[in-house]
């Protein structure tokens, strides 16, 4: 392609919400054979909402969700936020309730959150932070856990004093128009791999739904960016759509990083193409322009 036709490329694609960072960018992109999506923020709409919190043990609703709130306020994950809204709602009978505060808040992540709290200690995240504190999961929340990841709902486990207390349902649903988008790569000979964070029950079920059979789950960022590199190395020229910090090593490590626009802003930087709409659609956009581009003008 002609320099000028790698201008007016880039620029169809500015006024088309495709922000394309240069002209090796949009070259690469029509080479792409391969890509891996981000599941919380990329397929799925990045909003959790609680749908289910189911108490263990013989404790006050009140008092529960004091704890989990004075634990979770402290956190910037998307995940804190939904538990915060729902278990606020939990007191809203009561007139002035008071929120206890947290003495000694520790953030791990991938895992969840981890906090003294009326000289309990609070642990809200997966299963690997109870296992990593020595927490037992009894075979009933093991049930009501793996009944959540069907259902494609993330299930949070609350935990005090080491004994598990409560499981909390998450559901993060997909975006709109993502299965077909999946449909549509793969007649584009462009195949479409899952790496997330979550677990495997909730990774394997959001990949169901939206027609992807290649999940990657519990991956940390860097496992994130060593898939991409793996993909790599057999062979094939590999895209990474992804919004959050913990993608932006994958997103520095593939053939062309995309951010959604929604995403956070270190996500933005690392990427080579950012879809200012965040619509997935988009990503189709930014394939076709390159084809067309390196394609017509020879
Ligand atoms: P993702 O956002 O893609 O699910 P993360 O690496 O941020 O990936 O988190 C992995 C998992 O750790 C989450 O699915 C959740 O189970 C748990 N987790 C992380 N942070 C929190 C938190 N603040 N509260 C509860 N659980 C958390
Ligand atoms: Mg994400």
């Amino acid at each position: 392609a002609t320099p000028t036709a790698v201008m007016v490329g880039t620029g169809v694609g500015a006024s088309q919400g495709v922000l394309i960072k240069g002209g090796h960018a949009l070259e690469s992109t029509h080479k792409v054979n391969c890509i891996v999506f981000d599941k919380t923020g990329t397929l799925t709409i990045g909003k959790p909402v609680v749908v289910d919190c189911r108490l263990l043990k013989d404790m006050s609703v009140q008092e529960f969700s004091s704890l989990v709130v004075a634990a979770e306020v402290n956190s910037e994950h998307p995940l804190a936020k939904a538990i915060v809204e729902y278990a606020k709602t939990c007191r809203q009978d009561e007139e002035n309730p008071v929120w206890p505060e947290a003495e000694d808040f520790q953030s791990i992540t991938g895992h969840g959150v981890k906090a003294i709290v009326r000289s309990k200690q609070v642990l809200v995240g997966n299963k690997s932070l109870m296992l990593n504190h020595n927490v037992v999961i009894p075979l009933d929340a093991e049930e009501i856990l793996a009944e959540a990841e069907r259902s494609a709902h993330t299930g949070i486990l609350v935990s005090i004093d080491r004994e598990l207390h409560g499981i909390i349902a998450v559901s993060d649903p997909l975006k709109p128009g993502a299965r077909e988008v999946i449909s549509i790569l793969k007649s584009m000979k462009v195949s479409s791999i899952i790496v997330t964070g979550d677990n495997q029950g909730t990774a394997n079920a959001i990949a169901k739904e939206v027609g992807i059979n290649a999940v990657v789950a519990e991956a940390k960022p860097e496992h994130k960016a060593e898939k991409v590199k793996e993909l790599q190395a057999a062979g094939n020229v590999v895209a990474m759509v992804g919004d959050g910090i913990n993608d932006s090593p994958a997103l520095v490590a593939a053939d062309v990083g995309i951010a959604i626009g929604a995403g956070t802003d270190i996500a933005i930087e690392a990427a080579d193409i950012v879809l200012m709409k965040s619509n997935l659609e988009d990503v189709i956009t930014a394939i076709d322009l390159s084809r067309k581009t390196f394609f017509r003008i020879r």
